[in-house]
């Protein structure tokens, strides 16, 4: 598996927040922004990237690891 993009961290979708009103989960950056995962990108991709900021989480499901 090739990294081309710095991840910072690797987060349980657990522990993201799921926002009811807005239907997507969320997450707060260290720098105080914050990731924001719908479920479509859920289907797509697990990077997600901070949005005032360039870091990058990796998001995992604990019942599905990625590989
Ligand atoms: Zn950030």
């Amino acid at each position: 598996m090739t990294r081309s993009c710095h991840v910072d961290n690797q987060v349980p979708l657990e522990e993201m927040e799921w926002e009811d009103d807005m239907e997507f989960y969320c997450y707060t950056c260290r720098c105080g922004g914050k990731y924001i995962l719908t479920e479509d990108d859920l289907e797509q991709s697990l990077l997600v990237n901070c949005d005032s900021c360039s870091l990058i989480i990796e998001v995992y499901r604990n019942s599905r690891h990625l590989q």
